[in-house]
């Protein structure tokens, strides 16, 4: 008889990689247990980084429309002020409300959270809290961590990580990013918004890498207009506590001159790195890639008979959806299935005023390719129902073979840009060609119209501009 040791598939980590292939081997009919050392299931994303700082952008966004934006709609609120312990408490409230979620669905699907540390100690076997446990398949699914800045100690008070910038106890009057990437863009919005002055320092000449540059461009100019600094082609080179507040020296990348910034918070966000070194894999002949990520085949197999790796612990983007997409992957891989991932096709969203979004083969991408392309666009400026939000700035962009037709990439900055991607991912995921998008009828009015008329651009058919 099985025993309570036995399981066909056992998942370190509770991640969105961790927990869904989790719950979807179980739905295939696998005995399966998920370890996890946090309190709660989620992993970063629901516990410390996508869902929290959701919450934050969402209040902060409220808190600045109702102190600058209402008054244009003539919409008067007097006394206005926010009250920072409350809008955390609902931010944790949001959190729990999900990581409890998880714990309910691993009950609904017989997924049995096995609590504490997981390490590896032979292929089929993993330790647990001092217990021993065998699985035919085990997947690592660790997830990532901030980068550390060398020479520079997090307390996560005055210096501080992602998490550390989720929790500040009090509004900062002036806010110092070390990154220009994502997170450090969102969380420096929040902070932003509540009134914080925020400087960017970046050691590459543009923003957000991996964007589409003119996008980037644009995203820098509307985030400049809500008062962010930028030092571009800057580099930290240190970082001091002061007896008021932090003192950082950044250092133009060509060396051309020094500069020392006063700030009161500190926010690292100089990337993030795979969980990898702490599960015992290294001792029982897993192979790391350069960057400590695991390597894994088109399978997610390593090469250690057995043991599988999903998520952001493996290459790819560092994207929950991704890690998603991976785990039911996995899941239906193991179960004789033809799991699958189209990694030309994921979505990448930045969660700030406007948002961000974008899918597929960027400008630079087709250039560097020396692909034949053409590009449509549309501004919001043109939208009606964006006038109407008095949410103009930004536009839609899709860039499709020029001979054929077919979509190859789509780039969004503007309202709500993280949903309307939706659309163009699934354009993607289908083949479509631009012509494809531009036939389908779009409600009016609404923001997608936008995309429908980029689509009707790349063939110069756009009606309204
Ligand atoms: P993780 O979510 O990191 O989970 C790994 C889990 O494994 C952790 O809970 C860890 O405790 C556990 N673990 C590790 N080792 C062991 C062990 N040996 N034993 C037991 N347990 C172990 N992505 C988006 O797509 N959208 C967003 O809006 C977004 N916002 C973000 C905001 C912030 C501030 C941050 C930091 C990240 C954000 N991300 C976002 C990225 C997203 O959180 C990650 O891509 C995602 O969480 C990766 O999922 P994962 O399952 O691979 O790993």
């Amino acid at each position: 008889a099985p025993s309570d040791t036995d399981f066909d598939v056992i998942v370190i980590g509770a991640g969105p990689g961790g927990y869904v292939c989790a719950i979807r081997a179980a739905q295939l009919g696998f005995k399966v247990a998920c370890v996890e050392k946090r309190e709660t299931l989620g992993g970063t994303c629901l516990n410390v980084g996508c869902i929290p700082s959701k919450a934050l952008l969402q209040s902060t966004e409220d808190y600045h429309g109702a102190a600058h934006d209402f008054a244009r709609e003539g919409i008067i609120i007097e006394g206005i002020k926010v009250d920072l312990a409350k809008m955390q408490a609902n931010k944790q409230g949001v959190v729990d409300a999900n990581t409890k979620g998880i714990e309910f669905l691993f009950k609904k699907n017989g997924v049995t959270w096995l609590k504490g540390f997981g390490k590896v100690t032979a292929p089929y076997t993993i330790d647990v809290a001092g217990k021993s446990y065998k699985a035919k398949h085990i997947i690592v699914a660790s997830g990532s961590e901030s980068s550390p800045l060398p020479g520079v100690e997090i307390d996560e008070k005055v210096i501080v990580s992602s998490t550390g910038a989720l929790e500040l106890p009090a509004i900062p009057k002036r806010l110092l990013v070390i990154g220009g990437g994502v997170i450090g863009l969102e969380l420096g919005s929040v902070w932003g918004r509540l009134g914080a002055a925020v400087t960017v320092v970046e050691f590459f000449d543009r923003i957000a890498p991996g964007m589409d540059g003119e996008v980037a461009k644009t995203f820098q100019k509307i985030l400049a207009k809500q008062g962010f600094k930028f030092k571009l082609s800057h580099k930290v080179t240190k970082v001091e506590k002061t007896a008021s507040g932090v003192n950082v020296t950044i250092e133009k990348v060509d060396g051309s001159g020094t500069e020392v910034i006063e700030t009161d918070i500190v926010l690292v966000c100089v990337g993030r790195r795979a969980v990898s070194k702490s599960l015992g894999l290294e001792e029982i002949g897993v192979a790391l890639d350069e960057r400590g990520r695991v390597k894994v085949d088109e399978h997610y197999a390593t090469n250690v008979a057995g043991l599988y790796a999903i998520g952001d612990v493996i290459a790819g983007p560092m994207l929950a959806h991704k890690a998603e997409e991976e785990g039911v992957a996995l899941a239906e891989i193991l179960a004789g299935q033809a799991g699958h991932v189209n990694y030309g096709a994921i979505p990448g969203v930045v969660y700030t005023w406007p948002e961000v979004a974008g899918v597929g083969k960027t400008e630079e991408d087709l250039k560097a390719e020396g692909a034949e392309y053409k590009v449509g666009k549309f501004p919001f400026t043109a939208n009606g129902r964006a006038r109407a939000m008095g949410c103009t700035d930004g536009f839609v962009k899709v860039l499709a073979d020029k001979k054929t037709d077919k979509l190859l990439g789509a780039h969004i900055i503007g309202p709500d840009a993280g949903t309307l991607i939706a659309e163009l991912t699934m354009a993607l995921e289908f083949g479509a060609s631009a012509e494809d998008v531009a036939r389908t009828c779009h409600a009016h009015p609404t923001l997608s119209e936008a995309v429908k008329e980029a689509a009707l651009d790349a063939d110069g058919r756009a009606i309204h501009i």
